[in-house]
């Protein structure tokens, strides 16, 4: 058997690189003698056009770099500007502009160049997510026959969507050069049939098969998993180590973890822990939102907002309810490590895990593996992760229905013990079963 060649925006760095899909590809990568490609996060003057090898690690990294127009063009631009919104239901926040696209299309042309240059016959092809869907198209121009699979980790849109793109049909043709298209939900297999038969022109074959000349691709849903064990160890460690004043033996802690994005929900859940505290005056000083959000992509106008729109009403809801031993939401707009987070996790009574639309959602997974199964918080989960599809022993809410947020968060804390122990004991079951090894075996053994 070939090796298997990883491609994703950006290469795992670090001596020892960490996180779920390292973990998840990096046994494979380490038997098989293969090897990962990436973007370096270092900018160029000029475009690289040849791959240079990362040092030291288990296995073999290489990585390119893009340059200051490609970084604006491609990857804020098409990237995070267009393809990450219309993935997101937010057609709306689309930036359309034809150079974004066209160094889109530049940046994979050449990284199929530099792929097609290394790849032996045997080998086996997996591309990760939106950054780098025309990538099969332009390495079959290149004559390359390999397998390749390619997994994308955010929702897929349907035709309505699709529609919104100017380029929606390219889109679709470009996914036909693939043998194999992940997903993380039904959801999403149910949307990209239904975008390649309409706005593609493909035939559905059935059974998740469809064909668009000159080639049959498969499209299959394989939900990610996270290294379960792991994380409850880690969790079980590390909340010995918070540091002291974090907890309070009277106070119930409900924690949210997101990058501060306009799809993960957060002012919808600020709204709603709002709308809780205004109905449940008993429950004031005795429970606190403890809302963890780093910023990403800055610069981009839709992220400037929803930061702007969160600390509005964080400080609204402070300000309404607030007295001098206690602030109802502490938001927090650093990355935590880790680790910290895990321990943070095991500490909560309840998570608040509520986007609005999500393609898997790993916090709600890292939140259920994090618990003392003697004694687990409480789970809510929006309809739209993905993760819903297979955690439905979590309380499902509609992050757009304030009030029945409202009421599930005091559901969550007052169910009783046996039930929360019922609850966590079902969804540990599915994650331990689902976990980020069986995912990465699963999408293999159907690539072939
Ligand atoms: P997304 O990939 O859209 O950010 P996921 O929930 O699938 O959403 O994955 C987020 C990952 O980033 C998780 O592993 C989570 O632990 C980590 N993460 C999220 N928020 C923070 C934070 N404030 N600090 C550190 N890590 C975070």
């Amino acid at each position: 058997m070939g090796r298997l060649i990883c491609l994703s925006n950006r290469i795992p760095t670090g001596a020892n690189p960490s996180g779920g899909l390292v973990v998840a590809l990096g046994d494979v990568l380490t038997e098989t003698g293969g090897i990962w490609i990436g973007t370096s996060g270092e900018i160029a003057k000029r475009p690289g056009t040849k791959l240079r090898e990362i040092e030291g690690g288990p296995f073999k990294r290489l990585c390119f770099d893009l340059t200051e127009q490609e970084q604006e063009n491609y990857y804020a631009g098409y990237s995070n500007s267009v393809l990450w919104p219309l993935f997101h239901g937010r057609a709306d926040l689309m930036e359309i502009h034809q150079e974004y696209l066209s160094s889109y299309k530049q940046v994979n042309r050449r990284l199929a160049k530099m792929v097609a240059a290394m790849i032996e016959p045997e080998d086996r092809i997996w591309v990760h997510d939106f950054h780098l869907l025309p990538l099969a198209y332009e390495l079959r121009v290149l004559g390359i026959q390999n397998l390749i699979g390619f997994f994308l980790h955010t929702p897929f849109p349907g035709p309505t969507s699709m529609q919104a793109l100017p380029n929606g049909r390219e889109i679709c043709q470009w996914l036909a050069n693939y043998d194999l298209i992940g997903l993380q939900a039904e959801r999403d297999v149910r949307a990209c049939l239904a975008s390649m038969v309409e706005i593609g022109g493909a035939s559905d074959l059935g059974n998740g098969f469809v064909h668009l000349s000159p080639r049959q691709s498969r499209i299959a849903a394989f939900p990610i998993g996270i290294d379960a064990r792991e994380f409850t160890e880690l969790a079980e460690r590390e909340i010995e180590k918070l540091p002291p004043g974090i907890l309070k033996p009277e106070r119930r802690l409900v924690i949210g973890v997101d990058r501060l994005d306009y799809s993960k929900g957060v002012p919808q859940r600020f709204r709603a822990f709002g709308e809780f505290l205004e109905r449940h005056e008993d429950w004031h000083r005795f429970v606190s939102l403890l809302q963890i959000s780093p910023p990403t992509r800055e610069g981009v106008q839709a992220y400037d907002d929803i930061r702007e729109e969160t600390e509005h009403l964080s400080g609204r809801i402070n300000g309404q309810f607030a007295d001098i031993q206690w602030a109802p939401i502490r938001f927090i707009n650093r990355p935590v490590p880790r680790e910290v987070l895990a321990g943070l996790y095991r500490a909560s009574d309840v998570a608040l895990v509520t986007p609005l639309m999500d393609g898997m959602n790993l916090v709600a997974k890292e939140f259920v593996a994090a618990q003392d199964p003697r004694d687990p918080g409480v789970l809510i989960l929006s309809q739209f992760a993905g993760a819903a599809e297979q955690m439905t022993e979590a309380l499902l809410v509609n992050p757009h229905d304030t009030e029945q947020m409202a009421t599930t968060m005091i559901t969550a804390l007052m169910m009783s013990h046996s039930e929360r122990r019922e609850r966590h004991a079902a969804l540990m079951k599915g994650l331990d079963r689902h976990d980020v090894h069986w995912w990465s075996n699963a999408f293999l053994t159907s690539l072939g």
